[in-house]
């Protein structure tokens, strides 16, 4: 008896990888309202996994199925005459592959990065304090709370000085703990503004705050033992997290949020139940005096969503949010011919109410507020290819360029 409990203490203490062995990914495309309505009942189920989300408006998407559930799910597609095909039959394959490159990246020394890998917690961290080192006349470190798990939540500050009266800029990313390309997005910004000296000027006019990882715990967690969470790792009754990016007070729990502790939507047990959000609001008011644009990134549906996730309805500068991110959307374009799509959060992709953006335009009242929307790896991935970041990150620069542009004209007085 006494080695069994032994033994289950000593497996329970090294984190178990969770397996997605013969996890399928179907793409599917609905082609009217009643098939839209069809798969939101799947998406209620939390052993499914909407993979780019569920649009509104009819356009394929990708979802992950775990065996036990297959020809159940293809049955109902096929009784409702919904158009499916399967693109990836083995889910832990393609994690496997995705490790394999993973460790094949050439090896930095610590504190350098390169855009060829997704970097663990730690090694950010060390890059950051890195920058800090070598140019504390440009940047500023700040540990601005605890994670759940005790980690510690960092922003980065890169002025060129003015004494704190310049515009700001803020911008962060990986709230969702899987979507690896968005930390690796905030860290090319960060890379270009202090390590280019092509991009000197982005930071002569303009103050910027930056967090390159908001959610450490879940994303470590999707590096050692479950690549697919999104959430938090705060502990729950029957399951674990909260969706962070529900968990803003800002007409929380209203449409697209789940009171179910086991959905990826889950909206948490209050509004800023989880340390990081709570974190973050904290830090986003106290800037928001002089921030005049707040960008969010995330993965994968290839948008710029503007405000509102709760209503369908459109904030009162619309047009600006609309026509700003065309103009952005148009330098991407212009590098690959890469496609991004544009417009209201509810409207374009699906209702998500208690949003960091909802609460930085409404709450914060920064006008310029946007969920910048990062491409999925090709038809059957998840996250890109290692060997892809650098593609995806540079085209996306080219819009981060417009808009410094933009809020430096309308904002800055030299
Ligand atoms: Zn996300």
């Amino acid at each position: 008896m006494r080695l069994l409990i032994l033994f289950i203490l000593a497996t329970s203490a090294t984190a178990q990888k969770i397996s997605y062995e013969n996890y399928k990914v179907y793409q599917v495309v609905p082609s009217n309202e009643k098939h839209v309505e069809v798969l939101k009942m799947f998406e209620d189920n939390p052993n499914i996994d909407f993979w780019t989300g569920l649009y509104r408006s009819i356009q394929p998407v990708n979802v992950m199925v775990p065996p036990k559930l297959q020809s159940k799910f293809e049955a109902i597609l096929n009784q409702h005459k919904i158009y499916y095909k399967m693109v990836l039959e083995n889910v832990e394959k393609m994690i496997n592959e995705e490790r394999q490159s993973q460790s094949e990246a050439a090896s930095k020394a610590s504190g350098e990065i390169s855009f060829d890998k997704y970097y663990r917690y730690s090694e950010v961290q060390d890059y950051l304090i890195r920058l800090s080192r070598e140019k504390p006349d440009l940047v500023k470190l700040e540990n601005y709370g605890l994670s759940y798990e005790n980690r510690t939540l960092t922003l980065i500050r890169v002025s060129s000085g003015g004494n704190d009266k310049k515009p700001v800029i803020f911008v962060d990313g990986g709230i969702h703990a899987r979507e690896w390309i968005a930390p690796a997005q905030v860290l090319y910004i960060i890379n270009q503004l202090l390590e280019s000296s092509e991009s000197q000027n982005m930071i002569q006019n303009i103050d910027w705050v930056i967090i390159p990882v908001l959610n450490p715990d879940g994303y470590e967690y999707t590096h050692t033992t479950d690549r697919f969470w999104r959430k938090t790792r705060s502990k729950g009754a029957v399951c674990d997290g909260v969706d962070p990016n529900r968990n803003f007070d800002y007409h929380w729990m209203g449409p697209g949020s789940s009171n179910d502790e086991c959905s990826n939507t889950y909206a948490g047990p209050t509004p800023f139940s989880e340390p990081e959000t709570l974190a973050l609001s904290k830090v986003i008011k106290r800037f928001a005096h002089r921030t005049k644009m707040y960008l969010s990134f995330h993965s994968a549906a290839k948008s710029y969503l503007y405000p509102w996730g709760y209503t369908s309805e459109l904030p009162p500068n619309a047009d600006e949010l609309h026509s700003l991110a065309v103009e952005s959307e148009r330098a991407i374009s212009a590098v690959n011919g890469t496609r991004y799509k544009i417009g209201s959060s509810f409207n374009i992709l699906s209702p998500a109410s208690g949003s960091s953006r909802d609460w930085a335009y409404g709450a914060a009242a920064i006008n310029l507020s946007y969920t910048m929307e990062l491409p999925p790896g090709g038809e059957n991935r998840f996250d890109l290819p290692p060997e892809e970041i650098l593609g995806v990150v540079t085209e996306m620069f080219e819009g981060v360029k417009v808009f410094h542009e933009y809020v430096k004209e309308e904002y800055s007085k030299i």
